[in-house]
């Protein structure tokens, strides 16, 4: 080897290594997972960069991952023919945490949730997961296409340090040597690694194969000394999942499916496989994952689906088949109605995209809509997305009903700060002769809640929604009418309470206005400029004043948005 240096590796990734080594321990079988992706991942690569240049096969278009164990010297290598890396690969991939964020979020982990798995399972664990099992690991690698003499080898005890050394290597693709610790030397052996590959890796399209040795046996059944020959055997199903009826696939193959894609430690919430065939032919599975991954709310927070050409990979992240504010769902898409080589500025423009983007759109919608059916489970997505959710109506005004109707709400129903109650439930609710839906926005929920525009709701138990989120005001903005039922401010213009109030009581309160118009002439001279009118109001049963906005006025809310931003 020539040209050896020691690197140090990024602050954040010895944390990670930290934090993984001591909570994923009783976990730490998904290493064989990690590593196996990786590998898939590479050979997807390279089999789409082998599209446009054939040479980069090295005459090896056989793409394959194999797995190896040495018992009496405690290793397990896990070996693919894929893309490969270069020395500068090696140092970026294998040295840092590329993900943008990853550093805040570390940082924002108390104690105890660094002792939660699924919390460090939310970075994908990825390469350095090794670590749980090994105390030094060995990379050689080669980029295809390059010369033999570009190989490298990356060796670390994940304590801080790596080395790199340029080597000769005639094969292209990764190999990747652990020297288990010595308490993980059951992973040294032929059954539990094929257990292993069955349980996590089975979708993979790749083959993951593992050596068979046979030996020639004599007349007498003996083995013959030196006969030894070792085949490889395929152990996992190697057929991609998406592409297997659905009535074939179990609930915890769909699972460790999402594992992969998502590069998330847990199950999702649920999901949606679809074939379509006719005008658009594409085979979609679409998940909704149980946790918001920490870049949720980052303008280049990855997004979007893995895209596949007729079975060939092509890209991670494709966001242009999925609206915004449904950036949070993960899954597969794989199309015959797209070209070979698509790129992201081709997608821009493709007309198909379109259609298959208002497809997948639909078939997002509908998975949530069956999952509401589970209260428990919605309740989970609804916290986790919900304000992701709640920019559906601004961004999409064809599915506008379809997105109100997922929408989860705290009213004066329950009084409480979880959102949980749906429009169809305000609705099947309302009181007789009562036409529109009552909101209120605030900046808290206690702020809602004890409002006294809410006087008179309370009193004649009409049911008024409790709006606290930030983007709340944004939402109404965008919503007119559920089920013909056109939404109302209560803090805004004249309060209509339509046919729930009695002709008396209108009688009683304008005698009431005539009666105090003396009092509004003083009070509007005292206030002078600082209002635009003072009038007598029957909103209020207990408080003796409040402010009104006008009708069309944007609220106090907005405002903040608006001059927060520079507005
Ligand atoms: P992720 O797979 O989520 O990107 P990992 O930690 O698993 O994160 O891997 C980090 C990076 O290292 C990968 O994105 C890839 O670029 C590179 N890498 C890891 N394993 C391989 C491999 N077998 N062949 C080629 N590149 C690899
Ligand atoms: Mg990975």
């Amino acid at each position: 080897a020539t040209h050896e240096e020691t690197l140090g590796f990024q602050t954040e990734v010895k944390q990670l290594l930290h934090l993984m080594i001591n909570s994923l321990y009783s976990n730490r079988e998904i290493f064989l997972r990690e590593l196996i992706s990786n590998g898939a991942d590479a050979c997807d690569k390279l089999r789409y960069a082998a599209l446009d240049n054939d040479a980069l096969y090295e005459g090896d278009s056989e793409l394959r991952i194999e797995i190896d164990h040495d018992a009496e010297a405690g290793t397990v290598t896990v070996r693919d023919n894929g893309i490969g890396m270069s020395r500068d690969d090696v140092i970026e991939n294998l040295g840092t945490i590329a993900r943008s964020g990853t550093a805040e979020f570390l940082k924002q982990l108390s104690g105890e949730q660094q002792k939660d798995a699924r919390l460090i399972g939310q970075f994908g664990v990825g390469f350095y997961s090794g670590f749980i099992v090994a105390d030094e690991i060995t990379v050689r690698t080669r980029k295809a296409g390059s010369d033999k003499s570009q190989g490298v080898e990356w060796r670390s005890k994940g304590e801080g340090e790596f080395t790199v050394a340029d080597i000769e290597r005639e094969a292209h693709g990764t190999e990747i040597v652990l020297h288990l610790k010595e308490d993980a030397r059951e992973f040294a052996d032929d059954f539990r690694l094929k257990s292993l590959v069955r349980k996590y890796s089975d979708h993979i399209e790749v083959p993951v194969c593992m050596p068979k040795v046979e030996t020639a046996k004599d007349e007498d059944g003996n083995d013959i000394e030196g006969s030894e020959t070792v085949t490889w055997e395929t152990v996992n199903e190697a057929t991609a999942l998406w592409v297997r009826p659905k009535s074939e696939i179990s609930d915890d193959e769909y699972k460790a499916f999402y594992k992969h894609v998502a590069h998330d430690f847990n199950d999702p919430l649920t999901w949606s496989h679809n074939k379509v065939e006719g005008k658009l032919e594409y085979t979609s599975l679409l998940y909704v994952p149980g946790r918001a991954p920490f870049d949720l709310y980052e303008r280049d927070g990855a997004r979007g689906v893995k895209l596949y050409v007729q079975r060939v990979f092509i890209m991670d992240d494709a966001e242009q088949f999925l609206p915004l504010y449904l950036r949070f769902i993960k899954g597969v898409l794989d199309t015959r109605d797209l070209s070979l080589n698509v790129s992201r500025e081709i997608l821009q423009q493709d007309p198909k995209v379109d259609k298959i983007k208002s497809a997948l759109t639909k078939r997002a919608l509908d998975m949530l809509k069956k999952l509401a059916k589970d209260n428990e489970a919605y309740q989970t997505f609804w916290n986790t997305f919900g304000s992701v959710l709640k920019e559906g109506p601004a961004e999409d005004h064809a599915n506008r009903e379809k997105i109100a109707g997922l929408l989860r709400f705290s009213t004066t129903h329950t009084d409480s700060a979880i959102q949980d109650q749906s429009l169809a439930d305000y609705v099947s609710r309302m009181k007789e002769g009562q036409e529109k839906i009552y909101y209120i926005v605030a900046d808290g929920f206690n702020a809602a809640k004890s409002s006294p525009h809410l006087e008179i709701f309370r009193k004649k138990g009409i049911e008024v929604l409790l709006l606290h989120d930030r983007i709340d005001e944004w939402l109404m903005s965008h919503l007119d009418e559920f089920e013909g039922k056109h939404f109302v401010d209560v803090a805004k213009g004249e309060l209509d309470l339509g046919d729930v109030e009695d002709e008396e009581e209108k009688k009683a309160q304008e005698e009431t206005a005539k009666a105090k118009e003396d009092l509004v002439k003083r009070v509007q001279a005292a206030l002078g400029d600082e209002v635009q009118e003072v009038k007598v109001t029957h909103r209020l049963t207990d408080s003796p004043a409040c402010v009104v906005l006008p009708e069309h006025e944007m609220g106090f809310q907005m405002r903040r948005i608006m001059e927060a931003a520079g507005q």
